[in-house]
C-alpha cells in the first residue's frame, strides 16, 4: 500500500508546556504518514491557569480601551520563551512579540491578536520538526464578514499544501482578499483541521487531546464510564450537541460530508486506540447497541391542546410559524390527535414566555396551553439500537424501577435516537440508571448497527 496522508491536529493542551511539546514531536515521528500539523495555541498548564488565546483577547480588549496590556503580554511572552528555552531553540521570540505589541499600539486588531498563538506554536514546531510553516492566512480564506468561504479554502488548500512533502499549519484563523485576519469560534483549530483533511482527501483526520476519546456517558456523572473505540459521524453529531464536546461540531460536518475517518487521541497516552469516527463501521468490529447517554438540562415542555389538530387545518404548521417569525428554536415536537407539544430551552423563554403564550392563544385559540419548565432531555443514543433490540423498553422500563418520572419520549424513524424528558432534579439518576442497564446490552458485531444512512 502507498503512503498515507494523515492530518494530525493537536489541541491547546497537547501543546500546553515544552514537555507536551515532545510528547507531540514524538508522536508525529512515530508515524511518517503523519504529514500535515494543525495546532491550537498552548492552552491551560492546570486547572487555575490560563490559555495563551484568552490572554492574547485580553491584550487585545486592553489595548482597544487604551488601557496598558503588558502584564498579559509578557505572560504571553515568558509561556513561549519557556517552551523556547526547555526545547533548547533558537527563535526570534523577541521580533515577534514586537510586531504584535506594534500593532496592539498602533491599530489593534482583533482576528490578528487572536490568532497569534496559533501562529507562533505552528512556527515553533515546524522548526522543532524540519516541517515547511504554513500561516493559514494564505489559504484558509473568510469573506470580508468573518464567513469561511469553503469551496475557495479547499482550492487553496490543495494548491498550497499538497506540493509540501511535510507541513505545519496554525490553526483557527485564516484571511479575507484585504488582508485582514479572521478566526473561527472558540476551539476552531478543530475546523482547521478538518478543512485540511477535507481538502487533502486524507486518509484518516487524528484529533489529539487530553482524553482517550468519547465517552459512553458523562465523567462528571458516571464513575470511570467506557470509552466508545467505534461511533458514526450522526452519533458523534448528537452526542455533541447534548453536551459531550471533544470536537466542534463544524469540524464534524465536514469531515463526515468527504467521509474522513475523525479519530480522537490522547496526546497524554498515545498508545490508547482513542475513538474512531466513521460513516460506516467494519464489519468485524464490537459495539455496544447504545453507543452513549447524554442530555441537557434547563428545558421547557409546552403543550397545546385543541381538538383535532392533525385533521388537516394548519394548525402545527401555524404553531411552528409563531415560532419561526420570533426565530426561536425548539428541540423537537410531537403532534397528537388533540396536542402539539414542543420542548425548548428555557434560558430562549426567559425573555417572552408571557408575550408567546398571548400570541399563541389570540392565534390559534386553543382548548389549553401549559407550560412546564425545570425539565431535561436525556438522549440514548446508538445506530439502529432500538431497531434491533428492545433497548427503548428496557431503558423505559429501568427508568420506571427507579421512579423517574418520564414527560416525554420522543423516537423518529431513523432510530438514532431516544430523547426522553425527566425532571431536572432526577437528570443525574436517570443517566446514571440508563448508564448501568447499557453495561447489560449485548455488544454486537459492526454489521448489524453500522450504517449511516444519507
Ligand atoms: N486557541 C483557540 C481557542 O482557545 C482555538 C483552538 O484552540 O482551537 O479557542
Amino acid at each position: 500500500m502507498g503512503r498515507q496522508i494523515v492530518v494530525a491536529k493537536f489541541g491547546g493542551t497537547s501543546l500546553a508546556d515544552s514537555s507536551q511539546f515532545r510528547k507531540v514531536i514524538d508522536i508525529i515521528r512515530d508515524n511518517p504518514d503523519r504529514r500535515y500539523i494543525v495546532v491550537s495555541a498552548p492552552g491551560k498548564r492546570r486547572l487555575e491557569d490560563y490559555k495563551i488565546t484568552d490572554l492574547l483577547l485580553a491584550c487585545y480588549e486592553k489595548a482597544k480601551a487604551g488601557e496598558p496590556f503588558s502584564f498579559e503580554l509578557d505572560q504571553v511572552r515568558t509561556r513561549f520563551q519557556d517552551i523556547l528555552t526547555d526545547l533548547d531553540m533558537d527563535f526570534p521570540l523577541d521580533h515577534e512579540i514586537e510586531c504584535l505589541e506594534e500593532s496592539l499600539l498602533t491599530n489593534p486588531m482583533k482576528g490578528y491578536t487572536a490568532g497569534r498563538g496559533e501562529y507562533l506554536t505552528a512556527k515553533i514546531l515546524a522548526e522543532c520538526l524540519g516541517f515547511t510553516f504554513v500561516d493559514p492566512s494564505w489559504c484558509i480564506c473568510f469573506d470580508e464578514n468573518g464567513h469561511l468561504n469553503q469551496a475557495m479554502t479547499i482550492r487553496t488548500i490543495r494548491a498550497s499544501l499538497l506540493p509540501l512533502k511535510h507541513a505545519v499549519i496554525a490553526g483557527f484563523y485564516g484571511a479575507d482578499m484585504a488582508g485582514t485576519i479572521h478566526t473561527f469560534e472558540r476551539g476552531g483549530s478543530d475546523i482547521t483541521g478538518s478543512l485540511v483533511a477535507c481538502a487533502l482527501g486524507a486518509d484518516l483526520y487524528e484529533n489529539w487531546t487530553d482524553v482517550s476519546g468519547l465517552y459512553s456517558a458523562d465523567p462528571r456523572i458516571v464513575k470511570d464510564p467506557e470509552p466508545v473505540p467505534y461511533m458514526t459521524y450522526r452519533e458523534l453529531r448528537t452526542l455533541s450537541y447534548m453536551g459531550a464536546s471533544v470536537l466542534h461540531s463544524d469540524a464534524v460536518l465536514a469531515a463526515s460530508e468527504m467521509e474522513i475517518p475523525i479519530n480522537i487521541r490522547n496526546t497524554n497516552r498515545p498508545s490508547d486506540f482513542g475513538t474512531m469516527i466513521m460513516r460506516h463501521l467494519p464489519p468485524d468490529v464490537l459495539k455496544n447497541r447504545v453507543t452513549g447517554v447524554s442530555g441537557r438540562k434547563g428545558m421547557s415542555v409546552m403543550q397545546i391542546e385543541k381538538v383535532m389538530v392533525s385533521d388537516g387545518s394548519g394548525f402545527s404548521a401555524l404553531m411552528l410559524d409563531i415560532l419561526k417569525n420570533r426565530s426561536l428554536p425548539f428541540e423537537y415536537c410531537l403532534t397528537g390527535i388533540d396536542s402539539i407539544t414542543l420542548v425548548i430551552r428555557s434560558d430562549l423563554l426567559s425573555d417572552c414566555r408571557d408575550d408567546l403564550l398571548e400570541e399563541i392563544r389570540d392565534t390559534l385559540n386553543p382548548d389549553f396551553i401549559g407550560l412546564r419548565e425545570n425539565l431535561s432531555l436525556i438522549a440514548v443514543t446508538g445506530e439502529k439500537a432500538t431497531e434491533a433490540s428492545d433497548a427503548n423498553v428496557r431503558v423505559l422500563a429501568k427508568l420506571t424501577e427507579e421512579n423517574i418520572e418520564i414527560s416525554t419520549i420522543n423516537q423518529g424513524a431513523g432510530k438514532l435516537n431516544l430523547l426522553i424528558g425527566v425532571p431536572e432534579d432526577r437528570y443525574e439518576d436517570a443517566i446514571r440508571a440508563i448508564y448501568e442497564l447499557r453495561q447489560s446490552m449485548v455488544t454486537t458485531g459492526g454489521t448489524n448497527t453500522r450504517s449511516e444512512e444519507s
